[in-house]
């Protein structure tokens, strides 16, 4: 899940490339390194720590380089080290290497590299070591390119460097890659928003493509034989969408832009919607697939569904290949991926053998260029780690598609109007201050439970995660309807548990009672308030819509215990935005 850019061309790459990086922090921030030219040397600088501080630490802005590659790392072999740090290099320190992905053989690979010296624990290193030893052998690079491509297994994008080359070399296979078509010269990298600043011409790499790129020229040439076309695209988002505003923190930025993009549904476009909902209906079955938050948003997917008397389930994403047996041709799946780039979605997409539709927020992913039919998520860049306008867009989406399949359009449409209007009530400073209560309290726990039934149980799920990811506090999620078939021992004096209440109904309140009367803690999210919560938010009702406030609530409390137990929710430790690696 590194993240990678590279520029080559007339003006100075460095000022670029210490730009870009920042906008690839999302996808890995253990460690960060540069490769550069200087006097005709390749310059290799790298260290452990957030990209900022290896930038200031190397003084790396007061270099000059017309072509250079930045890497932002996201572990998957070798620990958090400096000599593990990209780029990687050959014996020489003459070919530089920064990767994305996994090389599945690399330990084979390095026992067959005979006489090398390898000094780090990547896998990525085998790569520098490769190339050198076919140049070696009188390969010219795009053949030795080749042949490193042809023997690596795994998802894996690379970009190379070589001493006294004015070319450098991508290589995407599996893991992201895009061109970015600059005035004076050309990106590569992992992600549009990394070089959106200087350019919105973007070409959407395909597997296989080996990109050559100098100061003044690009040329592509696929390593699979593969004819696809190479379009250039105009990216329409504003590059103001990249910074924070009068935010702390994404994070925060990100859930107060979700009122927004709620609103801008009324005037949404839902061909793609309606025709999502015919498939779904007159499907054998259907099943929503997704990871993490995007999970969740499935779940809620499919019991909304199945409310409608449409056969549906939800399935993790590594779970696919256990179900594929079942999979039949009038199947519809429903693909959900922020970044359109999730690996093991990507692993099983080939197996989801019916109509599959993709809701993605990221235009020109793998995902949203092979699926049957995109639904964009409308969310825009999402910077921070954690979900949350992306959950909450899916979410609506989801309830749109439900309602064209089940009829009640119109009367959803009613209901996503009343939410609109109702919900700048949760933005008001007593229920901020609440909430920002409720943080304080429970920002030194070691465990929080989040509870609810049918609909409120999913939410809980999400609100779990949230926690989890911001905070590191242990966050479980429990249906109050089984509570009592073990989650209920958990409970004691004090026990914090979040309650997200959908529908106010008995058997909720009976299994709220059974923990209160265990001592537990119990901080009410509702329309209405009970004798049996402790503590009480106060979130409007919106029909088939009610979900959003719940789960806006869900993430004000996770962020703000985050910050108070002096986490940057932005960057949660040990996690990256797209999980593009297995
Ligand atoms: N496998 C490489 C490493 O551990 C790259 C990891 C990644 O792309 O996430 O350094």
């Amino acid at each position: 899940m590194c993240g990678i850019i590279a520029y080559s061309g007339k003006d100075n790459a460095v000022p670029y490339l210490v730009d870009g990086i920042k906008n690839l922090e999302y996808r890995g921030y253990d460690s960060f390194g540069c490769a550069l030219i200087d006097k005709g040397n390749i310059i290799v600088r790298k260290d452990v720590g957030d990209t900022a501080s290896v930038l200031n630490k190397y003084r790396i802005i007061k270099n000059f380089s017309n072509q250079g590659m930045f890497h932002t790392r996201w572990a998957t072999h070798g620990g958090i080290s400096k000599e593990n740090a990209h780029p990687l290099t050959d014996c020489k320190g003459e070919i530089a290497v920064v990767h994305n992905g996994i090389i599945e053989n690399w330990q084979d690979i390095k026992v067959s590299l005979d006489g090398h010296r390898f000094v780090s624990q990547t896998d990525t290193e085998v790569i520098p070591h490769l190339l050198e030893e076919r140049l070696s052998r009188g390969d010219s690079m795009e053949r030795a390119l080749r042949a490193v491509f042809n023997e690596i297994k795994g998802a894996s994008s690379f970009v190379v460097m070589r001493k006294g080359d004015s070319n450098m070399y991508a290589v995407k296979h599996g893991a992201p890659l895009v061109l970015g078509l600059g005035k004076n010269g050309f990106f590569v990298s992992s992600d549009i928003p990394s070089f959106l600043k200087y350019t919105n011409k973007v070409v959407f790499l395909h597997d296989g493509d080996l990109v050559v790129f100098n100061q003044n020229s690009v040329r592509i040439k696929n390593l699979l034989n593969k004819k696809d076309k190479h379009d250039v695209h105009t990216v329409d988002i504003s590059p103001g969408s990249l910074d924070k505003g009068k935010y702390r923190h994404f994070m925060l930025k990100e859930i107060n832009e979700q009122s927004k993009l709620l609103k801008s549904f009324e005037n949404y476009d839902f061909s793609k919607v309606r025709l999502a909902a015919s498939k779904i209906r007159s499907a054998h079955r259907v099943y929503l697939v997704g990871a993490g938050s995007s999970f969740h948003a499935a779940a809620y997917g499919a019991l909304i569904l199945r409310k409608s008397g449409i056969d549906a389930i939800a399935i993790q994403g590594q779970d696919i290949q256990n179900f594929s047996r079942l999979f039949e041709r009038n199947d519809v799946f429903v693909i959900i991926s922020q970044s359109g780039e999730t690996a093991d979605l990507i692993r099983s997409l080939q197996l989801m053998k019916g109509f599959r539709i993709g809701i993605i927020n990221t235009e020109g992913s793998y995902l949203s260029r092979n699926v049957d039919l995109v639904i964009n998520m409308m969310a825009g860049i999402e910077k921070a780690v954690a979900a949350t306008k992306s959950f909450m867009n899916t979410m609506v989406l989801l309830e749109m598609i439900n309602s064209y399949a089940n009829g009640s359009s119109e009367s959803a449409m009613h209901d996503l109007k009343l939410l609109n209007l109702n919900l700048y009530s949760l933005f008001v400073p007593s229920v901020l201050s609440a909430i920002k209560r409720i943080a304080e309290e429970l920002k030194d726990d070691g465990d929080i439970f989040y509870v609810g039934r049918d609909y409120g149980y999913l939410i809980s799920l999400e609100g779990a995660l949230k926690m989890k990811e911001v905070s590191y506090i242990h966050a479980e999620a429990f249906d109050l309807s089984t509570i009592k078939h073990g989650p209920l021992a958990l409970i004691s004096q004090g026990s914090k548990v979040i309650a997200a209440v959908t529908e106010p109904v008995e058997e909720t309140f009976y299994g709220l009672e059974e923990i209160k009367a265990r001592g537990g803690h119990i901080i009410g999210i509702s329309p209405s308030n009970s004798t049996v919560f402790d503590e009480f938010v106060h979130v409007p009702e919106a029909g088939v819509f009610s979900f959003v406030p719940l789960v806006i609530v869900a993430q004000l409390i996770s962020y703000y215990t985050a910050v108070k137990r002096g986490i940057n929710p932005d960057k949660p430790r040990n996690l990256a935005k797209s999980v593009t690696v297995n």
